[in-house]
């Protein structure tokens, strides 16, 4: 849903701009800083890029999902580090607090994550609970007015940077699985909080991730999200939800670069006499990464509509991540195909995108993990 298509395209404008004359230059360096010059960072604040999703009520700009995705079509037309910035505020950070949160918690944190003053994160994985996340260990006891919590949370995205952790803990021992997990908001830095070393990752440079590590963290009892134990992972499959569609969004952008950076190559280069975007098996890689393009796109808007009708997208939401993480990966290599040695040493970025979207295809479920939602959900309809 598109509430106001002027004020939208305003938007998309500064948003383009931003891109071209910002973000696109700053590449470079921030691959090989891997860091995102605080300068940029303070432009995204003042945008009010971290509020996207967040209710104008609490300072936000409130978009709709579909707003959201196509914001996201423009603002990932480059290094996807840069979206990792907001993203973990905008999406898994936030949602869990404006879904669930008492109108309390909501009035305590989202104002601030709206203008950037916090970053959040949402911290699920753990080192034995990935895709098994229900099976999770981090503990939450109970002590007067607090919760006091031990465990290990692994490859959470911005940690290092974030004043807010949505933490899922188990809060009952005795309720294995999803029932006995509660979610919290705890701020940092706070006793009892560590960090691992940042991890050293396949791409991405500038978007950090490290294990948090709490060992007697004691958080206030009024910081567990709804106030009611054993929500936690209802929460938490919430906000992946939500947050598939906005990943699979991400996804169009960058393919959109990608295939954009591809085309330009193929119409300049010339071999054998002639461009080689002339050539029929060059044509071949442009028409089918433009086609699996243009179906995600289309999935993507069509789950977000959905969504914004108050419809269950669950299998959408899946769908979309797992095609349009998939096709990302596929117009990625052949962009570096379509390039060829140049594809391959880094002078012309493809190398590096072609190491950065490898991700989608891992965070926030897996391809095989989507494939088991979709089906799981066709199997209950059907009975
Ligand atoms: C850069 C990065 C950022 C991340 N950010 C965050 C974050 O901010 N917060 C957070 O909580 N987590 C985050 N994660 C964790 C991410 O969500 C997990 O890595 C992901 O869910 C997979 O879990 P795993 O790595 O433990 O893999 P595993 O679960 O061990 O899976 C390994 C392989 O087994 C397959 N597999 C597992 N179970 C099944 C099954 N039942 N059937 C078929 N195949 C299966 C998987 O598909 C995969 O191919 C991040 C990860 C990365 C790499």
């Amino acid at each position: 849903m598109i509430r106001d298509q002027e004020i939208l395209d305003a938007l998309l404008d500064s948003v383009r701009r931003f891109v071209r004359e910002r973000l696109v230059p700053a590449e470079n360096e921030v691959a090989e800083t891997d860091a995102i010059p605080p300068a940029i960072v303070d432009e995204m604040r003042r945008m009010g890029l971290f509020g996207l999703t967040i209710p104008e009520a609490y300072g936000g700009l409130e978009l709709t999902m579909e707003e959201e995705v196509r914001v996201l079509f423009e603002l990932c037309r480059t290094s996807p580090a840069f979206r990792s910035v907001i993203g973990s505020t905008v999406g898994i950070g936030s949602q869990g607090i404006l879904m669930d949160g008492t109108p309390e918690q909501k009035a305590k944190y989202l104002p601030r994550l709206a203008s950037g003053e916090l970053i959040s994160s949402f911290a699920l994985t753990e080192p034995e609970a990935g895709s098994d996340a229900a099976s999770l260990r981090t503990t939450a006891v109970r002590d007067g007015d607090h919760y006091v919590l031990d465990g290990t949370k692994r490859f959470i995205t911005n940690a290092p940077q974030a004043g807010l952790l949505t933490v899922m803990a188990r809060t009952d021992p005795a309720t294995p699985g999803a029932g006995g997990v509660s979610a919290f908001i705890v701020e940092t830095p706070s006793p009892g909080i560590s960090y691992g070393r940042i991890d050293r990752k396949m791409g991405q440079q500038g978007a950090h991730t490290c294990d948090v590590i709490f060992d007697g963290c004691r958080v206030p009892a009024a910081n567990l999200i709804g106030l009611k134990e054993g929500q936690g992972f209802k929460t938490a499959m919430k906000v992946l939800d939500k947050g598939r569609i906005h990943i699979a969004a991400v996804c169009v952008g960058v393919a959109q670069r990608i295939l954009d950076d591809a085309l330009r190559y193929a119409m300049e280069r010339r071999q054998f006499g002639r461009p080689i975007a002339e050539f029929e098996l060059v044509q071949a890689m442009l028409a089918d990464s433009r086609t699996e393009l243009y179906a995600a796109q289309c999935m993507v808007v069509d789950a977000a509509r959905r969504r914004d009708e108050g419809r269950n997208v669950s299998t959408e939401a899946s769908c979309c991540k797992l095609f349009a993480s998939e096709m990302c990966g596929r117009v990625a290599d052949r962009a570096v195909q379509i390039l060829g040695g140049a594809g391959y040493v880094a002078d012309h970025g493809i190398e590096r995108f072609y190491r950065d979207v490898r991700v989608f295809r891992l965070y926030e479920g897996t391809t095989q993990i989507q494939q088991i939602i979709i089906a799981r959900n066709m199997i209950r309809d059907a009975s």
